[in-house]
Order: C-alpha cells, then sequence, then structure tokens
C-alpha cells in the first residue's frame, strides 16, 4: 500500500491526513529532516502561507532534499500555498499570488477537471493562480479563465482546497499518479 508523507510544518496539514485516512491511505507527518528520511511513496505540500512554509522548509533544511526527490520523480500534490512552493522548486508555472478580485476573501464554487470529472468542488482561500505555463506542464482546470488546476509529470498542482470538501476524486486522482511509481 501506497505511503504518503504530509508536510506539517503550517497550514491545513491536518485535513490532508484525514482525507488519506478515510481513503484508507497510509500517511504521516514531516517535520524534520528524520521525518522526511522516511520511506514514502508520495508528498503532500498543504495550503497555508507559503511564506512562512518556505522559511520553515529552509530553516529546518528540508528544502533541498524535497526539491531533489520531486526532481527525482517522487510524486507530488500541492494544493494553494503547496502550488507556490512548487512553482519555486520544480514546477514551470509561473504564479501569480493573492491574485483575483473576487477571491481577495474566499469562494466555492465547482468546475471540471480535466481526468478527474465534473463539478469538483472548488474552495479558494486567497488563493493563488497560474498564469502561464510551459510546454510539459498540462492544465487540468480552468475558474473565470484563470488556470487553477495542472499536473506536470508525477506533480499535481491545485490552487483551490479539495481536503476541505468530502469529494475524494482529485486525492484519489494523484494516488493513481503514486500508484503507477509502484
Ligand atoms: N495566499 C497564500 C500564500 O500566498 C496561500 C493561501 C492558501 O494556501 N490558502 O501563501
Amino acid at each position: 500500500m501506497a505511503k504518503i508523507a504530509v508536510l506539517a510544518l503550517q497550514g491545513a496539514f491536518a485535513e490532508h491526513e484525514q482525507m488519506l485516512r478515510q481513503m484508507g491511505v497510509d500517511t504521516f507527518q514531516v517535520r524534520n529532516l528524520s521525518d522526511w528520511n522516511q520511506p514514502k511513496d508520495g508528498l503532500i505540500i498543504p495550503g497555508g502561507e507559503s511564506t512562512t512554509q518556505l522559511k520553515l522548509l529552509k530553516e529546518l533544511g528540508l528544502y533541498e532534499p524535497v526539491q531533489k526527490e520531486i526532481s527525482d520523480g517522487l510524486p507530488v500534490f500541492g494544493t494553494c500555498a503547496g502550488l507556490i512552493l512548487l512553482s519555486y522548486m520544480t514546477m514551470h508555472i509561473k504564479v501569480v499570488r493573492n491574485a483575483y478580485g473576487r477571491q481577495l476573501g474566499s469562494f466555492y464554487t465547482d468546475a471540471p477537471m480535466k481526468g478527474v470529472g465534473e463539478h469538483i468542488p472548488m474552495t479558494f482561500i486567497r488563493a493563488p493562480y497560474i498564469g502561464q505555463v510551459d510546454e510539459d506542464v498540462d492544465v487540468l482546470a480552468e475558474v473565470d479563465g484563470h488556470i487553477v488546476a495542472a499536473r506536470q509529470g508525477h506533480q499535481l498542482v491545485t490552487a483551490f482546497h479539495p481536503e476541505l470538501n468530502d469529494d475524494q476524486r482529485v486525492h484519489r486522482y494523484f494516488l493513481k499518479i503514486v500508484e503507477s511509481t509502484l
């Protein structure tokens, strides 16, 4: 069975763990380098505050090891702030932070997501969007003409928070990516 590491420095990591547990998936928290060095088949980087998470990743000596394993093919799923961090680390995307008008607060909508399904619940909280992608990046969803989900190889990102709704389809999609590497 797949074992998924959840970066637990700051933000909405508990909701991802809960979602994974409901799906019967084995998971553990990453708070330091020795956590990180445990065997794992995938990683989730949660939403929260990307500036804080980036600072902690660097202070704890996690930034480079995490970046390297992702570059070497470890499947990763980044939501919101996690998307922002992956745009710094490994993904060929340009991100616009805290950007769209009605998202200054938060809002909920649903939209289709390629490979995942129709009417995917999307909760946005001071979210970024993806302004530009390179050719190796597949756009999976758009809202208001902005890219809100994308995939580059084994790397999946959403600007919204699928862990805050009961719908498991986005997490299942990520697990399929993980299982394809086992
Ligand atoms: N605005 C936050 C940031 O820039 C992201 C918000 C979120 O993760 N919900 O890090």
